[in-house]
């Protein structure tokens, strides 16, 4: 495995700094797809190449192999990351002449990794047309945006564990008195009049870009690697994978961070629609094809840490460049299980990947992801995976700078193969 493709990743990461805009990269990588609307009829063909978007947020894309196929091979991701959403109503006057912006939190993120570093803004503006709204993608593209710290000289307890205050601690600075708003910014940002604007939902970003580093680079550091580090990998395998037995969809899931229940989210009726109608416009039987699928869930994973490797399973603690990453959980907020994990361990054997596991420390709780809330809506065979990282949830996270072709290998030979469901617990992997 090579770096190439985690230099690949840091630019990607640079044209993602909202959920709008990495759904909108992941649809331009798309070259030659049909741009399906759910508002109209699909007329679907063997060979054609398919995608849509949900709310500008999620994607699916997915390819009607031209010969025989059973079920759906798939893969998801998470286009949104941890981040501030700003308020309507934006700025804060004072005190003195500052202008601050009022933000809320979006997500769990470390607090302390969003000070002192230049941020910006981006997301979408809705725009007022002589037929009604549309909306309109926007990225503040320069360093606009920071949140500074107290002094050490004013709280000499700094060091002893901060506790921040959202609404005190973590309003960014925009500028003094006087200054534009950042409506009109934004507005002059899209090529928009301020006063068209009918409405906005824009978000902080960090303005650093991704690098790769180490005494022999081994290491990529970057925002929002969970879980863009997955979705480009797993578009990579999608791109790059021949024609199987399975129908290949690639998912890229909004709202994960906030536990999924939006109109776009894995916790709608997304994914269980597009199969659907995928399934209504090529005379299939939606549960037949659902028995014989399966499904990668695709969002990055705690790799042990170099100064607490005690916060770590003493057994199942994945370590960064060691491959990809089956994630376990006996409360099953991961939804692996001994035939999902056989099944996409002997992939990325075929693959020549090498796989690890992970489980939290049996008195941690961990997190949970993508795999169990698809699997309320459309109950089919699925892996939890990942790519083990540092400090995840950080305004700037750490992963491994060859892993990432890892996870894109074992995905396109998992989507270039195809599933044969048997019997209960018997699949012939083709
Ligand atoms: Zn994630």
């Amino acid at each position: 495995m090579d770096k190439g493709m985690t230099k690949d990743l840091l630019a990607f990461i640079g044209r993602c700094p909202s959920n709008f805009h990495t759904a909108a990269a992941v649809r331009r990588e798309l070259e030659g797809y049909e741009i399906l609307h759910e508002g109209e009829v699909w007329n679907l063909r063997p060979g054609g190449r398919y995608c849509l978007t949900r709310n500008g947020a999620s994607l699916i894309a997915f390819r009607v192999p031209a010969g025989e196929w059973q079920g759906f091979l798939l893969a998801a991701g998470h286009s949104d990351s941890p981040t501030f959403q700003i308020k309507t109503g934006g700025e804060v006057q004072g005190p003195e002449n500052y202008l601050r912006l009022n933000t809320e939190r979006y997500g769990g993120m470390l607090y302390d990794s969003w000070l002192d570093r230049p941020l910006s803004a981006a997301g979408r503006l809705l725009v007022r047309t002589d037929r009604g709204v549309e909306s309109r993608l926007v990225e503040i593209d320069r360093d606009l945006l920071l949140i500074p710290r107290v002094a050490i000289h004013m709280n000499r307890r700094a060091n002893e564990g901060m506790a921040y205050d959202p609404k005190q601690d973590l309003l960014p600075l925009l500028g003094l008195a006087g200054g534009p708003s950042l409506l009109s910014l934004a507005a002059e940002c899209a090529g928009v009049r301020e006063e068209d604007v009918a409405a906005s939902e824009l978000s902080l970003y960090v303005r650093e870009p991704g690098t790769i580093w180490g005494a022999a680079g081994e290491f990529v550091s970057a925002p929002r690697l969970d879980d863009l580090q997955c979705v480009y990998a797993a578009l990579r395998g999608f791109l790059s994978a021949s024609e199987g037995r399975g129908l290949p969809v690639l998912c890229v899931f909004d709202s994960e961070e906030v536990g999924s229940a939006t109109r776009q989210g894995a916790d709608g009726t997304l994914l269980r629609d597009v199969l659907g109608r995928i399934c209504a416009a090529l005379g299939r039987e939606l549960p037949v094809e659902i028995h014989h699928s399966f499904l990668v869930s695709a969002d990055n994973a705690h790799a042990v840490h170099p100064n607490h490797p005690e916060l770590a399973d003493p057994q199942n603690r994945p370590r960064l460049n060691g491959g990809v990453v089956i994630k376990h959980s006996a409360s099953r907020r991961y939804t692996t299980d001994a035939v999902t994990e056989a099944v996409f361990a002997e992939l990325c054997r075929r693959a020549g990947v090498p796989v690890q596991h992970f489980a939290n420390r049996s008195d941690m709780a961990g997190g949970s992801t993508l795999g169990n809330i698809v699997g309320s809506h459309v109950s089919l065979n699925t892996v939890d995976v990942g790519l083990g990282q540092l400090a995840m949830h950080s305004a700037y996270e750490t992963a491994g700078a060859l892993d990432t072709a890892y996870m894109a290998e074992a995905l396109k030979t998992f989507y270039s193969a195809g599933l044969t469901v048997r019997g209960d617990g018997e699949i012939e992997i083709h």
